[in-house]
């Protein structure tokens, strides 16, 4: 499954995050088949109350929400690229993520050091930053040398290697200008040439804005997160606003007495549902659901999937022996009460091949074996 990897300078609140999604996710999901897979991995449900309706409308035995991985990258410090504290191990754990959710700290606290000696985001940001431009640049410097020497053997692969080396060319420069790879325009050949380096300024990023529990029913007064969302938009990046330690706190308390916590703070809501949900539409995932009987169940795909693609998200085969796809759209669905109530009212479409999946679509495929 795709991975979100969590980073930040120490003392931020990144464990106390990582910890509250883990402990939040065991707690959603009774029957949840995933859990922590390794100390610092965490393989959380995304919230979706679609999930529910639709497994009621079906009487399911049981549901399945969509997931994704959360990875607690600690140990980024400054220096890192050039190999302090731990360095290069931990920039080749974020090498391997699709996403970055960076935690910048905005809250004050005397007994909580502060690396920098004082709490200032637009610097934590940048200090971060830094490290995984130097370390793009460094591996872009590497191979640019390499294609300089030009190896490439038929006509095809050095034209592929020609738009590589005019990609990183453009991406070198904006990054010595401390500018991320993704605010680079690029064709889509160009893309696809330079994806095999995983640069780390590639990939999205979600700044997740730590603030005080007295900030966060209204975290836009918060001059820190106004900081924040500065930088974030010159990035290219989005900002969720965060209490870790609210979220922690959370975790500990009976069911019954966590909405009457977050009343007294004055919002409705945990945020880790918002974050969870953020990370998903940053990876530009779409859900769609089977349901019956047996369970109802929440499919990931990327945007853009045709009928035949996403059922072979659930088996291969679906893909291989596709004929169509009975569909109906989840409003629909629930307007009719169920998948027998649609087909009668003639709310079931039948689709081909090039049918595009849409965003909580119900679906049931037919397909050869
Ligand atoms: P990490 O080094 O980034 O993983 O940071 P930790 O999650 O270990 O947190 C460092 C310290 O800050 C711990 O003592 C946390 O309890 C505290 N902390 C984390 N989030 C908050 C917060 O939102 N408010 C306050 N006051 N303290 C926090």
């Amino acid at each position: 499954s795709l991975r979100a990897g969590i980073v930040g300078l120490p003392n931020v609140g990144k464990s106390t995050l990582f910890n509250a999604v883990v402990e939040n996710g065991k707690a959603q999901a009774a029957n949840f088949p995933f859990c922590t897979i390794e100390p610092n991995v965490g393989i959380v449900a995304v919230p979706d109350s679609r999930l529910h309706v639709l497994s009621d409308l079906s009487k399911s035995q049981r549901s399945v929400p969509a997931s994704i991985e959360f990875v607690d990258i600690a140990g980024l410090v400054k220096g890192a690229s050039q190999g302090e504290g731990l360095g290069n191990k931990f920039l080749s754990h974020i090498r391997e993520v699709d996403s970055i959710l960076q935690v910048v700290r905005c809250f004050e606290d005397n007994d909580i050091v502060h690396v920098n000696g004082k709490v200032d985001p637009k610097s934590d940001i940048d200090v971060i930053n830094l490290e995984l431009v130097f370390s793009d640049l460094d591996q872009i410097e590497k191979r640019i040398d390499k294609l300089k020497k030009g190896k490439a053997k038929d006509s095809q692969s050095k034209v592929k290697e020609e738009a590589e080396k005019t990609a990183l060319e453009k991406i070198q420069e904006a990054l010595m200008d401390g500018k991320p790879a993704r605010s680079v325009t690029l064709t889509d050949f160009e893309r696809d040439a330079v994806k095999h380096l995983c640069l780390l300024t590639m990939k999205p990023i979600i700044y997740v804005a730590n603030v005080a529990e007295t900030d966060l029913a209204d975290p836009a007064n918060n001059n820190y997160v106004k900081d924040v969302t500065n930088v974030a938009s010159q990035l290219q990046s989005r900002i969720v606003t965060i209490s870790a330690q609210v979220e922690a706190e959370l975790t500990e308390l009976p069911l019954e007495e966590r909405q009457e916590y977050l009343q007294s703070l004055g919002v409705s809501e945990s945020g880790l549902g918002n974050l969870i949900r953020a990370t998903y539409d940053l990876l530009g995932l779409r859900t769609y659901f089977t349901s019956g009987e047996k369970e109802t169940k929440a499919w990931t795909i990327l945007a853009g999937m045709t009928a035949p693609q996403a059922a072979g998200v659930i088996h291969s085969d679906f893909e291989k022996g596709f004929i169509r796809a009975e569909t109906v759209s989840y409003n629909d669905f629930v307007a009719a009460g169920s998948l027998a109530a649609s087909r009668e009212k003639g709310l079931l479409r039948s689709e081909g091949k090039d049918y595009v999946v849409q965003e909580g679509d119900v679906m049931l495929f037919r397909f050869n074996v």
